[in-house]
């Protein structure tokens, strides 16, 4: 069986953490070739890493979770936009995380971690704030639709996920990450070379689950951010935390609007109770919902 990493806290190093939040079986306990199923999606069951709790800084992570080889491959093999949620109202979603911060962004670079298709790109593109984008997309496949988002805005677009050397230090006014911290296993490192990107007046923007939202509380174990794809979960003490850890000040933590679709929303509780209600019509309005997510912004 191949060994996994074995990890003290990535915030504070701290080895001492407490069990909180297991699968059954956990997922260090089925091996590698066994969890590549429920990676992939093709499995229902929960399946997840033991979420432990750090008992110097509270973060909640998993002391075992893959190595970075086992990620590479896993992530290479995972076919892109597995996304269920339908792209409007994805797309409706990141409009607002744009909105959160519009007004207030100075001029200067635009960065972005895991833009996808570019939904903020857009907009950003068309606030004429910035004079040029950085972005680090590791799906070739939507590197097309990628520069469309960024229409006239000069651009570059990179596959890296981890090297940022190119941006020249000190230019960015507002760098994003959206659904991304949270899968990085050593977000230190990443969000210390984001913060040397950043100049005076620039921001971080960052979406993560909250792993201390009312929709985890309702949800328990099912809550859908315990996968094997979060080597940890934040809330909005150790998102401050691992922030003010890295270097950066001001830190504001917001809770998040998701859009949703009424039908989807029905369909999913359906599921949460055994019933399938996709052949039920259901109308296709969406509905904007504080669920379980939280919108952070830092300053360097
Ligand atoms: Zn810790």
């Amino acid at each position: 069986m191949a060994a996994f990493l074995e990890r003290s806290c990535p915030c504070c190093g701290s080895a001492q953490a407490i069990p909180e939040m297991q699968s059954k079986p956990a997922g260090e306990d089925v091996g590698l070739e066994g969890l590549v199923p429920f990676w992939e999606g093709l499995r229902k069951e929960r399946m997840f890493f033991t979420y432990a709790r750090c008992q110097s800084c509270g973060l909640l992570y998993c002391p075992r979770y893959f190595t970075g080889a086992q990620l590479s491959e896993l992530y290479a093999n995972l076919a892109p936009n597995m996304d269920i949620v339908p792209s409007a109202a994805i797309a409706a979603t990141q409009r607002g995380y744009w909105s959160a911060v519009a007004d207030s962004v100075v001029p200067g670079g635009y960065m972005e971690i895991g833009p996808d298709v570019g939904h903020i790109v857009t907009p950003a593109a068309a606030s004429g704030k910035f004079g040029h984008a950085w972005l680090f997309e590791p799906n070739r496949a939507v590197h097309d639709v990628l520069a469309r988002s960024a229409g006239t805005l000069s651009h570059t677009i990179s596959a890296a996920m981890d090297d940022f050397s190119d941006v020249p230090d000190g230019t960015i006014s507002l760098a994003v990450m959206i659904h991304v911290l949270d899968h990085i296993t050593e977000p230190l490192a990443i969000l210390r070379q984001i913060r040397t990107k950043l100049k005076p007046g620039g921001r971080i923007l960052i979406v993560t689950h909250n792993e201390k939202s009312l929709l985890r509380t309702v949800m328990g174990r099912t809550f859908p951010p315990f996968c094997l794809q979060h080597p940890e979960l934040y809330n909005p003490e150790t998102m401050t935390k691992v922030l003010t850890t890295a270097g950066y000040s001001g830190v504001e933590v917001q809770r998040s609007v998701n859009h949703f679709p009424i039908s989807f929303l029905a369909q999913q509780a359906g599921q949460t109770v055994g019933l399938d209600l996709s052949r039920l019509p259901l109308p296709d309005m969406a509905v904007g919902l504080k669920l379980g997510n939280m919108l952070t912004t830092a300053q360097p």
